[in-house]
């Protein structure tokens, strides 16, 4: 079999790979370029296959990184099944669409329609996690990545050879709150393995600790917190955390927290349809109350209700998207609130290289918004305890536990991240498995 990486190779973003059997073509993921530079071109590229070998297409999990590209394979040819599992369908609409209405306030954007959207989702088989399913020259089993609802880690068996290659997906930072831990798959001949934070350890620490904290400063001084977040996963457990924090009268009954995107409301809604695969301690929770809502939760779900925020007095808290601060209503609230000492902006998530939350975060004092200067006076933190990916110890934990390994290609990590991982793994394995880093369109012999 062969294997060819069309993202994700050197970069966080735009995971597309295609795997080759004698008979069968088999895309896994095609999700967006987000942040780097030439991200238009590499969006609108037409991924480097001959379609006339496509068959079939995996998705490993929702995140738009994942999913953004994939309406657009309709328009290059692609007419064959798209198997992923309910959850993951039920998100991918969300992010899918939302994809789709950006483009259209964009004029110079015609990546795809809503109707694209609705035209490759009648293309969606729906499979479980452990049921393994054929698709011509392979067996393929999904198992439980624990990273966002849905998320997978895809097994693929050669039926002709019993090769067995193991896609990671994204990795969660397992155990974690809300959902199962991450799955160990038992035994595997290659792995493509993410590297999100392979030159990275998460702090220790609690993130409900901290985030009270940094609001009874707020509360202090009346100052206002606002937190660009992830409408998949992040959102859910920033409202997790602030519903036990209120429960604990840890955050003031007057503090109203805000949920200003309208996408997070949609996806919450997902998370509250599958109980199922919450972790055990959120089963229990979820049996008493909605671990979702709690009193001082306001819902913003249209325009008018986002305008009215800024009439609010005193300490709130507003959770908004885009998560790397790449559009959104967060724009909004950054230009109403950065200028002010008082107040206070939390990162709960990767922040790209090229976009604004990644220059926030590195420091810069003076940002440009939609052609407005706006000084950054207000407070800068980050809670890298919240992340949703593994980091270098639960990656190399992961890959511990699979047996096998000959081959390891690491993709979706940034080259710094990932050149330190494949010397760590070195370290620990030396010449028994063989460490890749794959360029753009590079092609293996597996
Ligand atoms: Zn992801």
């Amino acid at each position: 079999m062969k294997l060819k990486f069309l993202g994700a190779s050197g970069t966080v973003t735009g995971s597309c790979y295609f795997l080759r059997g004698e008979n069968t073509g088999v895309m896994i993921d095609c999700g967006m370029f987000q942040g780097v530079k030439e991200v238009d071109e590499l969006n609108f590229a037409k991924p480097n296959i001959d379609f006339g070998k496509l068959n079939a297409i995996v998705l490993t999990h929702a995140h738009l990184d994942h999913c953004g590209r994939l309406p657009l394979l309709l328009k290059y040819g692609f007419d064959g099944a798209v198997y992923m599992n309910e959850p993951t369908r039920a998100l991918a609409e969300i992010v899918m669409l939302d994809s789709a209405k950006i483009a259209r306030e964009d004029a110079t954007n015609t990546m795809y329609e809503e109707d694209d959207v609705y035209r490759f989702l009648k293309k969606v088989v729906l499979v479980d996690y452990h049921s393994p399913f054929e698709i011509g020259d392979f067996e393929v089993t999904m198992y439980d990545a624990g990273h966002i609802l849905g998320s997978t880690s895809l097994l693929f068996v050669e039926k002709s050879t019993g090769k067995k290659l193991l896609f990671s997906g994204d990795l969660g930072n397992t155990p974690e709150p809300l959902l199962m831990p991450t799955e160990i798959v038992k035994s595997a001949d290659f792995v493509v393995m993410e590297s999100t934070y392979g030159d990275e350890k998460h702090p220790a620490g609690d993130e409900a600790d901290i985030i009270a904290q940094i609001v009874a400063d707020a509360e202090r001084v009346g100052g206002v917190i606002i937190i660009p977040s992830f409408s998949i996963q992040r959102a859910q457990e920033l409202l997790y955390v602030f519903d036990q924090l209120k429960k604990d009268g840890r955050v003031s009954e007057e503090t109203v927290v805000l949920l200003d995107s309208p996408m997070a409301l949609r996806t919450t809604e997902v998370y509250k349809d599958y109980p199922g695969l919450y972790s055990q301690k959120l089963k229990t929770q979820a049996k008493k109350d909605d671990p979702f809502d709690f009193p001082g939760l306001m819902l913003c779900d249209n325009v008018e209700k986002s305008k009215q925020i800024k009439n609010y007095p005193g300490t709130k808290v507003i959770i908004a998207g885009s998560g790397m601060m790449t559009g959104g209503r967060i724009l909004h609230h950054a230009i109403n609130y950065l200028p002010d000492p008082k107040n206070t902006l939390i990162f709960v998530g990767f922040q790209a290289e090229g976009t604004l939350g990644r220059d926030i975060k590195s420091g810069k004092k003076e940002i440009n918004i939609w052609g407005n200067n706006i000084e950054v006076r207000a407070e800068i933190k980050e809670i890298k305890t919240m992340s949703s990916h593994a980091d270098q110890d639960q990656l190399k934990s992961w890959l511990s536990k699979i047996d096998g390994v000959k081959k390891i290609y690491l993709t979706h990590g940034e080259d710094i991240a990932r050149l330190v991982l494949k010397e760590i793994i070195k370290n620990d394995y030396g010449d028994s498995v063989d460490v890749k880093m794959p360029n753009l369109d590079e092609e293996f012999e597996l």
